[in-house]
């Protein structure tokens, strides 16, 4: 129903680039043994690590991916990224790599202590407050979660006895 992409935030929005990025370079290196052909290089962009700084080689659909991102994001009146912000050298790449599933890792246990406390509270304020922070984390379906939750109290409610006047 909702937009999904309008959950992402910034960060997310980047990492899924270079995802992209990333994944496509990993798959023009699997075709080595049939036909390889290097990628055709357009440009150099600093590491995205602001310690590192190192000048990275840019292929043509890095380029791309940048600008289809910067038109989503101007579209939505958001900062467009700075092609600065976008590439890892090949060092600092598996260190984000490593941080990244960390952090994952930790937000999907935010994400699995929440869900677990919204099933068993029935306080209102309480459920709000944690649909908020799963939202901040970026739960897929919070939409879906609200949709069940007041079902559960519909349903509550019906089975409550009604008193006979
Ligand atoms: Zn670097």
């Amino acid at each position: 129903m909702s937009d999904e992409d309008d959950t992402l935030d910034p960060e997310v929005e980047r990492d899924l680039m270079l995802r992209a990025v990333t994944e496509r370079e990993r798959r023009s290196s699997y075709s080595e043994t049939s036909r390889w052909r290097p990628p055709a290089i357009v440009g150099q962009w600093r590491c995205r690590n602001p310690k590192c700084q190192r000048m990275v080689d840019v292929p043509e659909d890095g380029m791309t991916a940048l600008a289809a991102w910067n038109v989503i994001l101007r579209k939505r009146g958001e900062e467009p990224l700075d092609h600065d912000q976008v590439m890892f050298c090949t060092t600092c790449r598996p260190l984000y790599v490593k941080v990244e599933a960390e952090r994952r890792r930790a937000r999907n246990a935010r994400i699995g202590t929440a869900l677990r406390e919204l099933r068993e509270t029935d306080d209102p304020s309480r459920q709000a407050e944690l649909l908020d922070e799963l939202e901040e984390l970026g739960h897929e379906d919070v939409d879906g979660l609200r949709r069940s939750l007041s079902e559960r109290a519909r349903s509550a409610s019906a089975r409550r006895p009604r008193r006979e006047l």
